[in-house]
Formats: C-alpha cells, sequence, structure tokens
C-alpha cells in the first residue's frame, strides 16, 4: 500500500514540474519573438501633483499582449525577460515606445520609465537613452528613469557612474519602491536622486495607526532634506490621500486616480493640438 502510494506521487510531482518547466521555456521562446510581433504594449498610469490634483506626467507600465494569454503583466514576464538575456532589447524597446508617445503631449508633461538592474550593465543604456530622445524629439528633462535600490547593492561604483552621465544629460533619476529593499541611507548621501517613491506597501496600511506612517512620514522628512521630490504609489482611497497631503508627500500615484491606461486612453487635452488635428 505505501509502496504504491510513493510511488503514485512520484509519478503525480514529475509530470507537473515538467510541465512548468516546458510552459516556461515555451514562454521564453514567445517572448523572443514578441518583440518583432509587435506584441509588447506601453500603458500609462498618470502621476498626479497632490496640491492641485493635476496630472504632471504618467509612468510607462510594459504589457505583453499574448496571442493566446491576452495581456500579461509585468511581474510575469520581466523576470523571465531578465534571465533570457532579453531585457536589454526590450528596455531599449520601452524607452522608445514611451518617448515616441509622450512626444505627442504637452511639453510639460513628463514621462517616467523602468529601467531593470540587468539593463544598466555596460553603458548600453546611456547610448540607448540618447538615441531614443535624439529621435522622438523629446527634452531629456521630461524624462525620468525609475530605478531600484536592488541595483545599488550590486555594483555601486559602476552604476554611480552611469547614473551621475544619465543625470548629466538632464534626465532625471527616481528611487522607486523605496523602503522595500536594502535601502541605506548611504546612497542617498552618494547620489543625488531626484525623486523617492514610497512603495504602495507603506501607502496601503497609511490611514490605519501602524508603522507605516511613522516610516513614510521619515522617508518624506528625509527627501526634503536631501530636496528630493515624492510620489506616493498605489494610492486607492480619499483618506490615504489626505493623510499623505497632510504629511507633505508631492505627488500621487494611484486607481484613486487611474489605473494604467493604453495610450488611447490618454485625455485628449494632454495632447498636442497637431496630433489632435491628425484625428479629426
Ligand atoms: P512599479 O514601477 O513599482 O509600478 C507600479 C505598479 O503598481 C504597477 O504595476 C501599477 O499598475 C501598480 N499600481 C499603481 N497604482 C496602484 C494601486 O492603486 N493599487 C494597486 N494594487 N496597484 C497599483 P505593474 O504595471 O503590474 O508593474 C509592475 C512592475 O513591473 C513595475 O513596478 C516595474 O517594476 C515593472 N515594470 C513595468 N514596466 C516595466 C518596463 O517597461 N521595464 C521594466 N524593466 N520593468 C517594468
Ligand atoms: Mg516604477
Ligand atoms: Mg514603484
Ligand atoms: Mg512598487
Amino acid at each position: 500500500e505505501a509502496k504504491s502510494r510513493g510511488r503514485a506521487i512520484s509519478v503525480m510531482f514529475h509530470p507537473q514540474l515538467l510541465t512548468e518547466l516546458q510552459e516556461r521555456r515555451e514562454l521564453e521562446m514567445s517572448l523572443r519573438v514578441a518583440l518583432e510581433r509587435g506584441e509588447l504594449v506601453m500603458w500609462y498610469q498618470p502621476l498626479l501633483d497632490i496640491g492641485t490634483r493635476r496630472t504632471v506626467g504618467y509612468e510607462a507600465l510594459i504589457r505583453w499582449n499574448h496571442p493566446t494569454r491576452g495581456i500579461i503583466e509585468p511581474s510575469n514576464f520581466i523576470p523571465l525577460a531578465e534571465e533570457a538575456g532579453l531585457i536589454g532589447a526590450i528596455g531599449e524597446w520601452a524607452l522608445r515606445e514611451a518617448l515616441a508617445e509622450a512626444a505627442t503631449w504637452h511639453d510639460d508633461l513628463s514621462i517616467a520609465v523602468n529601467v531593470s538592474p540587468a539593463q544598466m550593465r555596460g553603458d548600453a543604456v546611456l547610448k540607448q537613452v540618447v538615441s531614443a530622445l535624439a529621435a522622438t524629439g523629446v527634452a531629456p528633462e521630461r524624462l525620468e528613469l525609475e530605478i531600484t535600490e536592488t541595483l545599488l547593492m550590486e555594483d555601486c561604483e559602476m552604476h554611480l557612474r552611469t547614473l551621475h552621465r544619465l543625470r548629466a544629460l538632464g534626465v532625471r533619476i527616481a528611487l522607486d519602491d523605496f523602503g522595500t529593499g536594502y535601502s541605506s541611507l548611504n546612497y542617498l548621501r552618494r547620489f543625488p536622486f531626484d525623486k523617492l517613491k514610497v512603495d504602495r506597501s507603506f501607502v496601503s496600511d497609511i490611514v490605519e495607526e501602524t508603522d507605516s506612517g511613522a516610516i513614510v512620514e521619515t522617508v518624506l522628512n528625509l527627501a526634503r532634506k536631501f530636496d528630493m521630490k515624492t510620489t506616493a504609489e498605489g494610492i486607492e482611497s480619499e483618506a490615504q490621500l489626505a493623510k499623505l497631503d497632510a504629511m507633505g508627500c508631492s505627488q500621487a500615484q494611484g486607481f484613486l486616480f487611474d489605473k494604467p491606461l493604453p495610450a488611447e486612453g490618454i485625455p485628449p487635452e494632454h495632447r498636442k493640438s497637431l496630433r489632435r488635428l491628425q484625428i479629426a
């Protein structure tokens, strides 16, 4: 009895593992061609000035419009792209696409693009940024690159050099998901970020009397001292917004305002009249 059950278990586990591996391989293979086939799409989520509640820019958030699976979110394919060595090509596309889109908006709207640590090795990203800005005619000051703390842990010297060179172009650098990694205050001293993005996990329970409120307040104070802007991610309620406003956070992003939208969802009043005339 025990023996047959043991066998039954091993028979049950192996095919499942194989299937998972196979699925990964298939997903990786289809990701390799997704770019050429135009299956990657960029969606945009507004960033608002908390004081005026006006949209000051958008964050570009990638999606994979898979032929059979439908829309796949980045957490389900960006790590795969990094492992498979595809993140360089995808990152280059993301920059081009987001900047081409931003070129159709009013010049006072910024565009934030996420850059994963794997893209920052070497100086490829620097060349990609320069050529994407030149090709689209977007002013460097409108571009904000979002990087994460993981990057700074990797090879601080090399990455700091790249960040300084990007900044010398006029591009702004934001530290994304702040507080979730092994944040070291030393980074803030060594690299002058233009902005800190307070992670959604701190915003979600900020209204209740939790430690999150104290953490966010400390982060916002710190940002003020270093002359950095702050964006709170993942705001879903008016109560959260009010609390962040009272704490002095400068920008807001979250489902309370809008979810990430396909480019078609961006309000026409944010576009240059040229584009509006073309559509009419
Ligand atoms: P992120 O840069 O921290 O982006 C914010 C994420 O929070 C987005 O998830 C957004 O849809 C979600 N979000 C915004 N407001 C709310 C809210 O009120 N409630 C909730 N529950 N969620 C909210 P998304 O689009 O799934 O992106 C996940 C992550 O994937 C991003 O996190 C970013 O790290 C990465 N990513 C997205 N696009 C790109 C890209 O083009 N390149 C790279 N390398 N990474 C990207
Ligand atoms: Mg981001
Ligand atoms: Mg973030
Ligand atoms: Mg986040």
